[in-house]
């Protein structure tokens, strides 16, 4: 086992051994839900919104608050009570009130990933342990490997869907492109965060007339959430990165070809 405590070192793989435990009878329960800068995944908000059982543009206009990235793209952060706690709005006395949904940060805690999109590509996964002082869950001689914790913890479908976007994150990243453009930036939030705004979107204006997109995958993304998430990562890396997942109707393309010139 490694004690990250004493041996020095502050970077475990998924087998690695760590000392953590979190229950409710600590004095520190709950202290951890005050006070903290939580960024929420496209994933979290979906998860999220079906939880409290409100549509995507309700939660973020309630429980948001959205910051412009370094390459001009929105990330979107959960907005602390104005209390003096600067409490999260789902903590209660009894704990987190959308426990079942709540955000990949909150899941893999007390693990901070250290590895980029590139490495885990190439399955170098690393992540080290955060210091928290108040936390008296490190005190604890109770062992998991990171793998075990992030298991438990329900952590593997939030990084499988968060992977498609980061996906998309690290090719704007690694092209050195910065988005400006507002349009852009506001159908990117929209793909991303406002799913329910991006269904009406594809249901409601001539998106459908453009892309040839097969009528079983139209009734996926008609009544699915994950489905639609799935297919907005691919209608940005069409728009953004120029991937070919969604093909243009043909006349759509001839359109495009004359209008530029192309033969
Ligand atoms: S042990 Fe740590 S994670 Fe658990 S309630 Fe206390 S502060 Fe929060
Ligand atoms: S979402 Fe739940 S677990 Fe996360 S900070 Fe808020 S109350 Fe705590």
């Amino acid at each position: 086992m490694i004690d990250y405590k004493y041996s020095g070192l502050n970077v475990l793989k998924p087998e690695d051994d760590f000392c953590f435990e979190c229950n409710s009878q600590l004095d520190c329960f709950t202290r951890c839900c005050r006070n903290v800068n939580i960024f929420l995944m496209p994933y979290d908000i979906i998860q999220l919104k079906n939880c409290l059982n409100i549509l995507s543009g309700a939660f973020l206009q309630k429980y948001t608050y959205t910051l412009m990235g370094k390459s001009g793209l929105p990330v979107v952060g959960l907005k602390m009570n104005n209390d003096e706690q600067k409490s999260c709005p789902f903590v209660t006395d009894s704990g987190c009130a959308v426990y079942e949904s709540r955000p990949w940060a909150c899941r893999v805690y007390p693990l901070q990933p250290e590895s980029t999109r590139i490495t885990e590509k190439k399955g170098k996964v690393y992540y080290s342990i955060m210091d928290v002082p108040f936390c008296l869950g490190f005190k604890s001689d109770t062992t998991s490997t990171v793998k075990g914790w992030l298991d438990r913890q329900g952590v593997p479908i939030y990084q499988e869907m968060e992977s498609l976007f980061k996906d998309i994150t690290t090719a704007l990243f690694l092209s050195d492109k910065k988005i400006e453009n507002k349009q852009i930036q506001e159908m990117f939030f929209m793909a991303c965060y406002d799913i329910d705004q991006f269904r009406q979107f594809v249901f409601e204006t001539s998106f459908l007339k453009q892309f040839d997109i097969e009528e079983q995958e139209i009734a996926q993304i008609r009544r699915n959430d994950i489905a639609l998430y799935r297919f907005a990562m691919k209608w940005i890396e069409f728009g953004l990165l120029n991937q070919q997942g969604l093909k243009l109707k043909p006349h759509v393309m001839a359109a495009k070809k004359e209008k530029l010139g192309i033969k």
